[in-house]
């Protein structure tokens, strides 16, 4: 039978809010341009004008979690279900592959019907069909720890896991009821296990204070992170949110450059949060210091029910026949479209 809810594991009090360093608030109170200015600088000179393609695959919105955020939580009524077959997933693979991607991103809602031994099978099937040759990454929230070895010894390369907030208590409220401390220890099982590490958080959630702000740094530089997603929080009609004021560009940008100059070895996206909330949002982080695109090659026709807020801009846009036009955009604003695997410098570094 279905769990009632996500995986929470052990329950327990998490610590307070760290106070925050000050060299963090300094650097966020910089002004914008020259912040931008210098974490773009920084981020030519480490890793060159190349952009890493990553396709994204969709691969399920069924969750158990209730994040009061998300349109995918369990308690949201009015979203038609989906999951893809395994079969489904390897084609979008297999055309994503002919067409060079080197990296495949299957992200999902915590689904008790993806048990850690399909995964396993699907990420075995994935190296199948890519030869060995494409890395593949999950993001498919909370497991135990052993269920991330499994992952790892399968061969799956990389995990997304946002801790969304810093603060403690707003983490717990916001994601109804998973504690903070929760979080993070998934974060460390899945470095302990081998995984290439990705966190990140939301910009402009309801109750994020300046201190959150600086938290929030601090954290991804604490992880030291092989990868960091970030993006607007916007808020969405059919969730406890409804109403409430999203993130804005200014503080996306600023908190993107910030990331770049305390992370300079870190593969940073420029998001699709960012460039549905605003027309030129993955542009914008583009330029202050991203240099990853994760386009979408989810089949067409589950798009719109991969509904985490309103106004996803990928919904009719088709991940794989867009590459093209993704080098010509990216050529234009004097970047390269870079299909291989891209790991993470702190990987592939030789010293
Ligand atoms: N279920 C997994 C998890 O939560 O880690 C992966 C899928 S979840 C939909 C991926 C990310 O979507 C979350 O980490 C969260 O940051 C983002 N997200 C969810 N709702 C959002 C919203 N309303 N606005 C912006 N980002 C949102
Ligand atoms: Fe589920 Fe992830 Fe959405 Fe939370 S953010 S409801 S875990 S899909």
């Amino acid at each position: 039978g279905l769990p009632v809810r996500c995986f929470a594991g052990e329950k327990g009090r998490d610590r307070a809010l760290k106070t925050g360093s000050a060299e963090i608030a300094r650097l966020l109170a910089r002004p914008l341009e020259e912040l931008v200015a210098e974490a773009d600088s920084l981020r030519r000179l480490r890793h060159g004008d190349g952009v890493w393609i990553r396709g994204l695959l969709e691969f399920t919105n069924r969750c158990t979690c209730n994040c009061l955020y998300c349109g995918l939580r369990a308690a949201n009524g009015r979203l038609g279900r989906y999951s893809l077959t395994e079969e489904e997933i390897l084609l979008s693979v297999r055309a994503g592959f002919a067409r060079g991607l080197g990296t495949f991103v299957l992200q999902g809602g915590e689904d008790p019907d993806w048990t850690t031994d399909r995964l396993c099978r699907l990420v075995e099937a994935i190296k199948v069909e890519t030869e060995g040759r494409a890395a593949v990454t999950l993001s498919c929230g909370i497991k135990s720890r052993g269920d991330y070895r499994r992952l790892v010894a399968c061969g799956a390369d990389r995990y997304l896991l946002r801790f969304e907030t810093a603060d403690p208590a707003l983490h717990e409220r916001l994601r109804g009821g998973i504690s903070l401390r929760r979080r993070l220890q998934a974060l460390d099982d899945l470095r302990e296990e081998g995984f290439e590490l990705g966190s990140g958080f939301m910009v402009g959630l309801p109750g994020e204070t300046e201190a959150v702000r600086v938290a929030n740094l601090e954290l991804c530089r604490d992880l030291a992170l092989d990868m960091v997603g970030i993006g607007p929080f916007i808020a969405n009609p059919d969730t406890p949110l409804a109403g409430e004021a999203s993130g804005t560009l200014e503080a996306t940008v600023r908190m993107t450059a910030a990331l770049r100059l305390l992370l300079p070895d870190a593969n940073i996206p420029a998001t699709t949060a960012a460039g549905s909330l605003f027309s030129q949002g993955r542009e914008a982080m583009l330029g202050a210091g991203a240099n990853v695109l994760m386009p979408n090659v989810t089949p067409l026709a589950y798009r719109e029910r991969y509904l985490l807020y309103p106004g996803k801009d990928t919904i009719t846009q088709d991940g794989i026949q867009e590459l093209e036009a993704i080098a010509a955009h990216l050529e234009e604003l004097g970047r390269r479209a870079d299909l291989g695997r891209g790991d993470s410098p702190s990987r592939t570094r030789t010293n």
